[in-house]
C-alpha cells in the first residue's frame, strides 16, 4: 500500500511590514522634519515599507535621551549582574522570534533565508549570550604602587555611545555593537544602514520586552551624511563605533576630531588574500575559497577576494571551481534551495558591474558570469575572472560582489610580499598541508584574522578588525570590552 508522503514547502512567504517610526527614550516617534524614506525588496525593487528619516533634531532628542538614562533613573543603578540578565533575556526573545526575525532581514537586505536562519541569526543569538556573561566580568587591578596608597582601576562605561553599522550584516552588526556597550553600562544611539533599518528597529522593540530602561538604546534610522554625521559630530557622544567604507571611516574620524574627541573604533573595508599551494587539500580549498568569495553575494569585508593559487595547480583548481561557481544556484531569497540572493541595491549592483567592465577592460580573462541576471531585483552572476595581476583595479579595490579574482603564483615568498601589497589589513587566508608553510603565512601577513584551512569562521569569544586602513579596536571577544571602557586610577592614602 503506498504511503502519503508530505514535500515540505520549498519557499517561506515574505513578512508584511507596516510602516515604521525611530526609537528614542522608549517612545516610537515619526522624524522631527517628518520625512520618511523607502526601504526597498532588493529581490524585486519594490517598496517594502515607509520609515521615519531621522536627521540632526533626531540625533539631539536621541543623544539627550542616552545622557538622561545614562546618569540617572535605573540603568545606572542596575547591578552588573542584572544588566547581564537583561541580555540573556534579549537573546531569548530573539530566539523566540528567530523565524520572524530571518525573514525581515532576507526581505530587507536579500540575503538567501536558509543564510539568515542557519547563519546570521544564531550568531547574533551567541554573541548577545556572550556579552550578557560578560556583564559582571569586568573589573580593574589592584595596583602595588609606591607610599602608603591604595591604588586600584576601575573600569567604567564610556558613556553614550553612537553607532553606525552597514547592511550587509544588520541584525549581527548590531550585536556586534550592543552586546559589548550594554554588558559595559553604556547608552547607545544606533543608526541601522539606511537600506536595512528593519530588524534593527525590531530588536529594539524586543529589548525594551525584555526590560532595558527607556533611553538605554535609542535607534535612528536615516541616512549617513545627515543622521550619520550628526552622531559623529554631536557633542554629547562620547564614542562612535562605526563599520563600513574606508573613506566613510575617515569621514567619521575627522567629525570626532574636530568635534570632541570623542572615542572612535573602526571595522573597515579589506581585500583579503586567500593563499592555496598546491600541497593543500583541493577539494576543501575549492569550497572554502568558494564559500570566502560567494558567500552572502560576496558582501562581506573579509571577503577572501584576492585568490592566489600556486602555478602547479592552478589549471585543475580553476576547472573545478568553475563547475561550482556555473551551478550556484540564483534567485528568490525565500527559496530554502537558494545559495545566493540580489545584491542589497541598484547603486550597489551598478559599482559591481562597474567592476567588471574594469576587469575586462584591463584584460582579466573572464571564465563565467559578468552580468546582471534578469530584469527585476538586483541579482549578479556569479562571476570568475583568471589571469589576473596585482595592478588590475578588481585587485586592488573592494568589490563587494560575487566577483571572483584568481591570480597565479610561484613560491611563498612571492606570496607573502604580493599579498601584503595593499592598503588594508583585514584578513587573510592559507591553504596547506605543511604546517611550516601555514605559519609563516599566518605570520607574515598583516592583518586582523589569518585563517589557516579555514574561511570565515566566527565566534563571539575571538577578536575582529583590522590593520592598516582596514580600521582599528578589536570587535567581539574580551577585547571588544575595551572600546566600550574608560580606565579609572584611584589611589587612596592609607595613612
Ligand atoms: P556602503 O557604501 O557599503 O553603504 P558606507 O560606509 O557608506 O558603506 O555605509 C555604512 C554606514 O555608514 C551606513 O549606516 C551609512 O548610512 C553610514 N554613513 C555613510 N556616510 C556617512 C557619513 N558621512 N557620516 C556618518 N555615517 C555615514
Amino acid at each position: 500500500m503506498a504511503s502519503a508522503t508530505t514535500t515540505k514547502p520549498k519557499t517561506i512567504k515574505p513578512p508584511k511590514v507596516k510602516d515604521q517610526k525611530l526609537f528614542i527614550g522608549g517612545k516610537w516617534r515619526d522624524a522631527v522634519s517628518g520625512k520618511t524614506f523607502p526601504t526597498i525588496n532588493p529581490a524585486t525593487g519594490e517598496v517594502i515599507c515607509q520609515v521615519a528619516e531621522g536627521d540632526k533634531a533626531d540625533v539631539d532628542l536621541a543623544v539627550k535621551a542616552a545622557r538622561k538614562a545614562f546618569e540617572s533613573g535605573p540603568w545606572p543603578k542596575m547591578s552588573a549582574a542584572e544588566r547581564g540578565r537583561l541580555l540573556h533575556k534579549l537573546a531569548d526573545l530573539i530566539e523566540e522570534n528567530l523565524k520572524e526575525l530571518a525573514a525581515l532581514e532576507s526581505l530587507d537586505n536579500g540575503k538567501p533565508i536558509r543564510d539568515s536562519l542557519n547563519v546570521d541569526l544564531p550568531l547574533t543569538i551567541k554573541c548577545y549570550r556572550y556579552y550578557a556573561g560578560w556583564a559582571d566580568k569586568i573589573h580593574g587591578k589592584t595596583i602595588p604602587v609606591e607610599g602608603p596608597y591604595f591604588c586600584y582601576t576601575r573600569h567604567e562605561p564610556i558613556g553614550v555611545v553612537g553607532q553606525i553599522i552597514p547592511w550587509n550584516f544588520p541584525l549581527l552588526m548590531q550585536a556586534w555593537k550592543w552586546g559589548p556597550a550594554l554588558a559595559t553600562g553604556c547608552t547607545v544611539v544606533l543608526k541601522p544602514a539606511e537600506q536595512t533599518p528593519l530588524t534593527a528597529l525590531r530588536v529594539a522593540e524586543l529589548a525594551q520586552e525584555a526590560g532595558f530602561p527607556d533611553g538605554v538604546i535609542n535607534v535612528v534610522p536615516g541616512y549617513g551624511p545627515t543622521a550619520g554625521a550628526a552622531i559623529s559630530e554631536h557633542m554629547d557622544v562620547d564614542k562612535v563605533a562605526f563599520t563600513g567604507e574606508t573613506t566613510t571611516g575617515q569621514i567619521i574620524m575627522q567629525a570626532a576630531a574636530r568635534s570632541n574627541l570623542k572615542r572612535v573604533s573602526l571595522e573597515l573595508g579589506g581585500k583579503s588574500p586567500n593563499v592555496v599551494f598546491a600541497d593543500a587539500d583541493l577539494d576543501a580549498a575549492i569550497e572554502g575559497a568558494y564559500f570566502g568569495l560567494f558567500f552572502n553575494q560576496g558582501q562581506c569585508c573579509c571577503a577572501g577576494s584576492r585568490l592566489f593559487v600556486e602555478e602547479a595547480i592552478h589549471d585543475q583548481f580553476v576547472d573545478k571551481m568553475l563547475k561550482k561557481a556555473k551551478s550556484r544556484k540564483v534567485g528568490n531569497p525565500f527559496d530554502l534551495t537558494t545559495e545566493q540572493g540580489p545584491q542589497v541595491s541598484q547603486e550597489q549592483m551598478d559599482r559591481i558591474l562597474g567592476y567588471i567592465d574594469a576587469g575586462k577592460k584591463e584584460g582579466a580573462e573572464l571564465l563565467c558570469g559578468g552580468n546582471r541576471l534578469g530584469t527585476k531585483g538586483y541579482f549578479i552572476e556569479p562571476t570568475v575572472f583568471d589571469n589576473v595581476s596585482d595592478s588590475m583595479k578588481i585587485a586592488r579595490e573592494e568589490i563587494f560582489g560575487p566577483v571572483m579574482s584568481i591570480l597565479r603564483f610561484k613560491d611563498i615568498d612571492e606570496v607573502i610580499q604580493r599579498g601584503n601589497q595593499t592598503h588594508y589589513g583585514l584578513a587573510a587566508a592559507v591553504w596547506t598541508r605543511d604546517i611550516t608553510k601555514a605559519h609563516r603565512i599566518a605570520n607574515s601577513y598583516r592583518a586582523g584574522t589569518v585563517w589557516v584551512n579555514c574561511y570565515d569562521v566566527f565566534d563571539a569569544a575571538a577578536p575582529f578588525g583590522g590593520f592598516k586602513m582596514s580600521g582599528f579596536g578589536r570587535e567581539l571577544g574580551e577585547y571588544a570590552l575595551e572600546l566600550y571602557t574608560e580606565v579609572k586610577t584611584v589611589y587612596v592614602r592609607l595613612s
